[in-house]
């Protein structure tokens, strides 16, 4: 069962990078703006939302909980 995960609302996004540093396979920070972003391979209908395989699970939560802002949100998809 695939995750979704979400970046909302991006733009409190501060830019710490450490989305990046503990999940790499899914977040880049943008080269546009500096705010996290999912990266292109898993990517839904914008940057700040995207799909995820299940063995992606505890980067994109570990990413989710050390986001000093709360603004990652992992569910599972049906
Ligand atoms: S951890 Fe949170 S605040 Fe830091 S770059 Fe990632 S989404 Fe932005």
């Amino acid at each position: 069962m695939p995750l979704k995960v979400s970046i909302e609302p991006r733009e409190e996004c501060i830019g710490c990078g450490n989305c990046q540093a503990n999940c790499p396979q899914v977040f880049e920070l943008s080269p546009e703006d500096g705010l996290s972003a999912i990266r292109a391979e898993y990517r839904g209908a914008s940057q700040a939302e995207g799909e995820v395989p299940d063995d992606l699970e505890s980067c994109v939560k570990d990413a989710a909980e050390l986001c000093p802002v709360n603004i990652i949100h992992v569910e599972k998809v049906d």
